[in-house]
């Protein structure tokens, strides 16, 4: 295979005789437009800025022309290179004009859209200082849909993509500003990485945003009379997936939903679950720079090291149970009430616990309330920390994930590479990638982790239980981390999967 300047690829086969002419099959590489808000490790809130990194990647790997498309973010600016301005576009929601600017973020091309006064701001690309959405977030991720649905006439960088790819409600209403052009336009797919966040605005906003009137309705954006960003991809997307495949089955039940399972059900059809990846260039126990020292699967004797070093460095005891982890959002979701309720049975065993996160107030007290209690078992800490991140995963037994819903998950898979064994509910992306250490699974030789079914403490409790029996059990314990330590979620088959579904949606000559 191979490209020419213009990005055409090109797929040989078998030489040709000799005496035989025969022109090489050309094929051009589906071209995608990447249309999201945060890419690791320039400017990440969660998981999707892991994804926006490795994805894109994966995907020039398998031979898209994909090309990142992001609101021009202080830290965004700052990581690109090679930054220069492409065009100027007038936009229905700004003066002065849109300036694009073409870069590069890591391996991947991008655009960023160079609107000082809608994003050059301190603070999280969603929220203000104090935690409060920006008044004007619905013109600043409208734009975003608007440029992304403006690179179909072809004239921004005199490039024309087959596929506007959008990721979450920040981009949620690039569908419906492709749907209004009408005539031939690219193909939208849109991924939801989470439906609990949908991008909901007063009913008074939809008069800014440009788009034709009778969009405002309830097959079209509207929602219980407000404008819902993510209602409007799932309604005008031609193509939708989610990020597990029970994620993609459970959010068409009111039980996971958020409301839109109505209308995602009457959009089966045309709704995929495509699992996520690890990026193991970031995440390799063997090659990571924050750890204290090196293990693999082979080699796994500097855990310990790892977790003496976590140990000593947050000031817990030594002692000869499990270390627990927990990197997370402190939020509902999470599930981190339950584990509150069960922290001192935990204790009582035996265990300790290790937690970094941010977010919801209650639980922050709850946690700090709790590590006063065990000065010596339990750590908080309060901050985003990529470092202390990683550690935690290299220097704990086990990684609790006790969600109430979960998409995806990263942190359980990442949790898998650095052989601390996940403790997972089984939902989402939960159930999909973690397999639970019961006495079939065990005998047959494929558990992984920990799986309990209730979203309760008493579900969780029981799970618990049985970790601990294990435990007790070394040479069991090593067989399962072994397993765990061998999955592997590389991003490749994900990426394959979207080409496929890509060129489904635009069959190219
Ligand atoms: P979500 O996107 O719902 O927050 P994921 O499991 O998909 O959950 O991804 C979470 C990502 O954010 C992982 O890369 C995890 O390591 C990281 N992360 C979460 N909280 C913190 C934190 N306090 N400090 C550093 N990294 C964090």
């Amino acid at each position: 295979m191979a490209v020419n300047a213009s990005g055409n690829m090109f797929f040989f086969g078998p030489p040709a005789r000799q005496g035989q002419s025969r022109a090489p099959a050309k094929v051009r590489a589906v071209r995608v437009i990447y249309t999201s808000t945060e890419v690791f490790p320039a400017l990440k809130t969660g998981g999707l800025a892991d994804v926006n990194s490795a994805l894109p990647a994966a995907l020039i790997d398998a031979g898209v022309d994909v090309r990142l498309l992001l609101p021009a973010f202080p830290a965004l600016v700052n990581a690109a290179v090679n930054l220069t301005p492409v065009i100027h576009l007038k936009s229905p929601f700004c003066r002065p004009d849109v300036s694009i600017l073409r870069g590069q973020l890591g391996r991947v091309p991008a655009y960023l859209i160079d609107v000082p006064q809608l994003y050059s701001r301190t603070g999280s690309p969603y929220v203000d200082e104090k935690g409060h959405d920006w008044p004007d977030n619905h013109l600043r991720f409208a734009l975003l849909g608007w440029v992304a649905a403006r690179f179909a006439d072809g004239t921004v960088d005199g490039w024309r993509p087959d596929i506007v790819h959008g990721h979450d409600w920040h981009a949620g209403l690039a569908p419906a500003y492709l749907a209004a052009r009408g005539g031939e336009r690219p193909a939208s797919v849109h991924t939801i990485h989470n439906i609990g966040f949908q991008g909901e605005f007063a009913a008074e906003t939809f008069r800014e945003l440009a788009l034709p009137a009778n969009y405002f309705s309830m097959y079209g954006i509207e929602f219980y009379g407000k404008v819902n960003f993510m209602k409007a991809a799932l309604h005008y997307a031609d193509s939708i997936t989610t990020v597990s495949s029970t994620y993609a089955r459970e959010i068409q039940s009111p039980e996971f939903g958020f409301g839109m399972d109505g209308l995602l059900r009457s959009r089966a059809g045309a709704l995929t679950g495509i699992l996520n990846g690890v990026d193991y260039q970031v995440w390799n126990p063997n090659r990571d720079s924050y750890l204290a020292a090196p293990y693999s699967r082979l080699e796994p004797a500097n855990k310990s090291t790892c977790k003496d070093s976590l140990r000593m460095a947050l000031g817990l005891a030594s002692g000869s149970g499990p270390l627990f982890g927990v990197v997370s959002r402190l939020s509902p979701q999470k599930g981190l009430d339950l584990l509150l309720e069960v922290l001192p049975a935990l204790v009582a065993f035996g265990g300790q616990v290790v937690l970094l996160g941010s977010g919801d107030p209650a639980l922050e007290a709850g946690y700090r309330a709790a590590a006063a209690r065990y000065p010596k078992d339990i750590s908080v800490t309060f901050s985003y920390d990529e470092a202390l991140a990683h550690r935690i995963f290299a220097g704990t037994d086990v990684t609790l994930v006790p969600s109430r819903f979960e998409p995806c998950g990263l942190t359980q898979m990442y949790a898998l590479a650095y052989g601390s064994l996940p403790l997972v509910r089984r939902v989402g992306g939960l159930a999909d990638t973690v397999c639970d250490a019961n006495a079939d699974n065990l005998s047959a030789g494929i558990a992984t982790g920990f799986v309990f079914p209730d979203a309760t403490s008493d579900s969780l409790n029981a799970c618990l239980k049985r970790l601990f029996a294990l435990w007790k059990q070394p040479s069991q314990w090593a067989a399962v981390r072994d397993n765990a330590m061998q999955q592997n979620f590389g991003w490749g088959p994900a990426a394959q999967r979207y080409l496929a579904l890509y060129r489904a949606l635009r069959p190219l000559a």
